[in-house]
């Protein structure tokens, strides 16, 4: 295998140079390297050391992180290099474990990492880790079981499959997610909140709850960041926040939170008969403290996508706690008006005494605790 090296964060890693006939795909190389997802693993490194600085109150404790699919292993390797934790870098294909003991040698971090070539289900049961990252391709369902009952503290996952998560390839998403999504206006908020739901209902399992963090819809994935809780209590509380959407043609949405919950067929403003999607997590994305912690590990590191990493995370921080954006283009569009500057529009949802923000999801969306038909109106006072 020809490889190249490359420098992410302080940290300088062997990767694998793709085959030139597939067109240089991350996924045609015999171990799998994507340098378009270097943000994610910048947001991970400072969302990890921001977490453990929380955890600083007992610093005999010696706290494990497991990378379960690691390929070249750049992700375990960053954290294992530049926040130094005791790190275990895991993958089945044979080229991926060879060149993860290679970067391990190069980089002299053997005396804190550890090598696996296992499945990363057989690993997850083996062994319970504080910190469980899964960053597979496509989707992470086939781990969640093993990850929600080896996870102690924070759970890290990454979603690829987003076709599937936002309801655009219908049945994929029913059979790895066990729910309904729809692929509407706010597709992609849909998608973070079918996964999380999912998380959710394995964590339970274990009598465990999830607490998220941050969690953000970028380009073509999801990533969620879960402190764990433990109690059967926890969990409990944590599966009032799982519930469903009643959507209808008209725009008007119903968010109904719970499992055991009738679910009104009819929507309460024209009649017409809803579409239901769920269950999902309606709760809490991200927690606004931990985004600007984040925010702070960022500034102070080197990362190649700095700028861009902290634009997003002070959109996550800043948008509203509410379930499901509103896509100012298409309510426009139904009322036949032109749209504004997205903060014209914010600012006159607050002037009429609602709460409102833009979202890190899309520069033409906003939230909002308004119904829609005042939303529609002060669209066509603007
Ligand atoms: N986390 C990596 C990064 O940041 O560059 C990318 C990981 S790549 C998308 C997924 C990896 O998971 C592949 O290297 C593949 O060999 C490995 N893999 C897939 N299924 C696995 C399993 N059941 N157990 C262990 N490794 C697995």
């Amino acid at each position: 295998m020809k490889v190249r090296s490359v420098k992410e964060g302080d940290t300088e890693v062997l990767v694998p140079v793709p085959e030139e006939g597939a067109n240089f795909a991350p996924s045609a190389a015999p171990v799998f390297f994507n340098p378009v997802m270097e943000m994610n693993r910048d947001i991970s490194i400072a969302a990890t050391s921001a977490f453990l600085k929380r955890m600083e109150s007992d610093p005999e404790k010696t706290i494990t992180y497991v990378d379960a699919l690691s390929a070249s292993g750049i992700r375990g390797l960053r954290v294992a290099n530049e926040i130094g934790i005791e790190t275990t870098l895991n993958d089945w294909s044979e080229d991926a474990y060879q060149l993860i003991l290679e970067n391990i040698e190069k980089l002299g971090i053997d005396g804190h990492t550890f090598a696996r070539h296992k499945n990363a289900n057989v690993l997850l049961h083996e062994k319970h880790f504080n910190i469980v990252d899964l960053d597979p391709f496509g989707t992470p369902a086939p781990f969640l079981a093993a990850a929600a009952r080896s996870v102690i503290d924070l759970l890290e996952v990454t979603a690829t499959d987003t076709a599937p998560l936002c309801g655009a390839h219908l049945n994929s998403g029913i059979r790895k997610y066990a729910a309904i999504p729809l692929n509407n206006e706010y597709h992609s908020e849909m998608g973070v909140r079918i996964l999380l739901g999912r998380i959710a209902r394995e964590l339970s399992l274990h009598d465990k709850a999830m607490i998220p963090l941050l969690s953000h819809a970028t380009r073509h994935y999801v990533r969620t960041y879960l402190h764990i809780r433990r109690g059967a209590k926890q969990a409990d509380k944590m599966l009032k926040k799982m519930g469903f959407i009643a959507q209808c043609e008209c725009g008007n949405r119903e968010i109904v939170y719970g499992l055991a919950v009738h679910v009104r067929d009819k929507c309460s403003l024209c009649g017409k008969e809803n579409i239901i999607s769920g269950p999902m997590w309606l709760g809490e994305l991200h927690e606004p403290e931990f985004c600007d912690e984040t925010i702070e590990e960022l500034e102070q590191r080197n990362c190649g996508t700095k700028e861009m990493s902290v634009k997003m995370l002070q959109f996550c921080r800043d948008e509203l706690d509410i379930p499901m954006f509103y896509e100012q283009h298409l309510l426009c569009k139904k009322l036949g008006v032109s749209a504004s500057a997205i903060d014209t529009l914010i600012t006159a949802l607050r002037d009429n005494g609602h709460k409102a923000s833009r979202t890190h999801f899309s520069g033409t969306s906003f939230k909002t605790d308004a119904e829609l038909p005042d939303i529609e109106r002060i669209i066509a006072d603007i």
